[in-house]
């Protein structure tokens, strides 16, 4: 069994200092390949730098989350156009619209988005892409730009049947996180996961967030880790009625061929 964990942020404060640790015990769990979100300019480097130090084991996206959408200015397109050139870079992202914490003005979300969105057009790099609370306006968008992107996942999908069904429509990856390990806030998301197809699906742990719920022997630092994945898989394969190994070998192979990897 081999799994990619396609959400690690790597660069947060919480887990840059133990790298060697985090990549080795992944390994260990048979996570072997671990996707570092770059989530705005400043850690998309950082991502790329960790990139170059393991080859085997990492490849980046990088982008400008809506978090950092106000600190967008006249260099960043140019700068996100240099990190999109490095061949660890897999995807455009993570970006998209969050109007939930609204860090960031709305219609600075917006115009951000789009020019992100038109930046992976044209670098014809596949989107990595955040919702929250804002799915409307994310979905127009996202219609708008479909046809002319070549591939899109929307990462740790944690809305209703509708939005999951308008995606796949738009023919859209969807990232499932440790969300489906809540018996509380996960129940819609447990009963619609088996109409994912697994052409479709991919998994991620949003490490250090989104730690599983019920994960048996829970760390008292509530950090989650990408070596917690099988955790989620076998969540996700009972949720889908599968066996997990099952599940792995469709998921890979999804997975690599959205981040081409061979
Ligand atoms: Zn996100």
């Amino acid at each position: 069994m081999e799994l990619i964990d396609i959400g690690v942020n790597l660069t947060n404060k919480r887990l840059r200092f133990d790298i060697d640790q985090i990549v080795q015990q992944s390994l260990e769990q048979q996570v072997t390949t671990l996707v570092v979100t770059g989530t705005s300019l400043q850690h998309s480097e950082l991502a790329i730098d960790l990139c170059h130090l393991y080859p085997e084991q990492l490849i980046s996206t990088a982008g400008v989350h809506p978090h950092d959408a106000k600190e967008w200015n006249e260099d960043s397109e140019q700068k996100l156009l240099t990190l999109l050139d490095e061949d660890c870079v897999r995807a455009v992202g993570e970006c998209g619209l969050d109007f939930n914490r609204d860090f960031s003005p709305r219609d600075q979300q917006v115009a951000v988005f789009q020019q992100q969105l038109e930046i992976a057009v044209n670098s014809k790099k596949p989107v990595f892409l955040h919702q929250r609370d804002a799915f409307d306006t994310f979905h127009a968008l996202l219609r708008e730009y479909r046809h002319r992107l070549p591939n899109v996942v929307v990462h740790c999908f944690t809305d209703s049947k509708t939005a999951l069904y308008q995606l796949l429509d738009l023919d859209c990856h969807i990232g499932i996180t440790g969300w489906i390990c809540d018996e509380r806030r996960g129940l819609e998301l447990q009963a619609m996961v088996k109409d994912i197809p697994s052409n479709r699906l991919m998994l991620e742990t949003d490490a250090p967030y989104l730690l599983p719920r019920d994960l048996p022997n829970k760390p008292k630092n509530n950090v989650n880790l990408p070596r917690y994945l099988p955790h989620i898989l076998n969540a996700v394969a009972r949720h889908q009625h599968k066996k997990p190994h099952q599940l792995a070998a469709e998921v890979l192979s999804t997975t690599r061929k959205f981040f081409r990897l061979s």
